[in-house]
């Protein structure tokens, strides 16, 4: 398992210190699991706002579905959604769909 570089020095020396880092250069230490947040996925919906993991949100637009025998509606609610990398950066679950990828410029936070 590979630790990911110190994010203050870039140091390639952090080691774990039960749930967080250490860096042995310039003593930082950090959870890894907030740097993930912080630096990683960036999902903005379309009104601007950023999307978190777990957020519920509504469709803004009628959605045309690959492989579905209706189009997903405008002010569609989805609960939970997960942020995801890639073009289609939400992961959810829809009543009547089931699991789905959607773009975050469709949606807004609720
Ligand atoms: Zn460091």
């Amino acid at each position: 398992m590979s630790l990911p570089n110190c994010p203050k020095c870039n140091s390639e020396y952090a080691y774990e210190d039960g749930l967080m880092l250490v860096c042995p250069e310039c003593a930082y230490e950090w959870n890894p699991a907030d740097s993930v947040e912080e630096d990683g996925l960036v999902v903005i919906d379309s009104n601007g706002t950023r999307l978190a993991d777990g957020d519920s949100v509504t469709i803004v637009k009628n959605l045309k579905v690959k492989g579905a025998p209706k189009d997903l509606k405008q002010g569609t609610r989805v609960k939970n959604i997960r942020l995801v990398e890639g073009d289609h950066n939400i992961d959810c679950k829809i009543d009547g769909f089931g699991a789905m990828k959607l773009k975050s410029e469709f949606v807004k936070k609720l």
